[in-house]
């Protein structure tokens, strides 16, 4: 099988404000100069590190295992370096699912402990009971315990859960909580500053909540397809079906080849007018994809881009409302 290479430019976001994300903060680092009594976090990926830096401001230092928007997580090998960093960690944050299993690897071979480790999917309560469809997002909250037994292999194997959840910004705003309590603990000195800093990024990401909501009067019932199953988790929250052919998407994530009844079956339905949108992952693009994107564009379906990781010299609450503000020139 072919490992796909993830390659990303960056990209320059209108209104973005360059918030310091993930770690190598000079500002912070002159003000504590030692950097002794900072608590120390490692996260896999820099979605983390962004969020634990803002949440944790000068009183943490966030250092994500993945810092670089060539290497894909799913398929990433942990070293030796990154053993010694997280055996230092006095947090580890980890997104879960079988997306990351890499820190799975790394926090049984350490045996880190459940109050070192904080698990997106577990706080997650879209990992209980999704089944893909559209209109299954559900709003209460499920206990997170109920599938503590279980490996995330075997919650990801329940068939349809998808693992890419920092796409749901519920997800990440009930994981800013959890992140939070545990920071206030390590450090309880400084809970106070992470709770405000929390509740300032809680009233983002519930603007952004409130962006994907009205989005629902344009987009309930349309359908989409993706070329990979990145950004799942807000377009159904948009009140979009996915309409990808079976196994389509997941066959360019994983590497392999697209058949050609599933090229077919794609060229129809968007000949159809069965599809509303493409979703288009621009950081794996292949010939397979940009054959996908043709199909689109001689049919007339707009195509939207998306990243499966965080670009660079971004953070993730920018990221997230120029993904929004992409559906919302579609829903226009
Ligand atoms: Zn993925």
């Amino acid at each position: 099988m072919n490992r796909r290479t993830l390659r990303l430019l960056p990209v320059a976001l209108a209104g973005t404000l360059a918030l310091a994300a993930c770690g190598g903060n000079a500002a912070s680092q002159e003000s504590a100069p030692a950097g002794q009594d900072r608590v120390q976090v490692v996260t896999s990926t820099t979605v983390y590190a962004d969020l634990v830096s803002r949440i944790g401001g000068d009183e943490v230092e966030a250092t994500p295992v993945i810092n670089s928007v060539s290497q894909d997580p799913h398929s990433y090998e942990a070293t030796s370096r990154d053993k010694l960093a997280l055996s230092k960690a006095q947090l580890v944050v980890a997104n879960g699912g079988g997306y990351d299993a890499f820190m799975d690897v790394l926090a049984k071979d350490l045996k880190l402990s459940d109050s070192t480790l904080v698990n997106a999917v577990d706080t997650s309560p879209i990992a209980e009971g999704e089944e893909g469809a559209a209109d299954e997002h559900a709003d209460e909250a499920t206990g997170p315990d109920e599938h503590a037994g279980e490996t995330a292999e075997e919650h990801a194997a329940h068939g349809a859960f998808n693992e890419h959840i920092w796409y749901d910004l519920e997800s990440m705003r009930l994981l800013t909580d959890e992140i939070a309590k545990r920071l206030g603990t390590l450090k309880p000195e400084s809970a106070a500053v992470f709770t405000e800093n929390a509740a300032a990024l809680t009233s983002d990401l519930k603007a952004l909540e409130a962006r994907v909501e009205k989005l629902h009067g344009a987009l309930d019932g349309k359908k989409f397809a993706m070329t990979e199953p990145v950004p799942f988790h807000l377009l159904t929250d948009m009140g979009m079906a996915d309409a990808t052919p079976e196994g389509l998407s997941e066959s360019i994530e994983g590497g392999g080849e697209v058949s050609p009844q599933a090229f077919n079956e794609m060229g129809k339905r968007f000949d159809a007018g069965e599809i509303d949108v493409l979703a288009y992952n621009t950081q794996t693009e292949s010939p397979q994809t940009e054959r996908i994107r043709k199909q689109a564009e001689g049919a007339k379906v707009p195509v939207v881009d998306f990243t499966e990781t965080l670009p660079e010299n971004t953070d993730y609450v920018s990221w997230m409302g120029s993904n929004i503000q992409a559906m919302e020139s579609v829903a226009k």
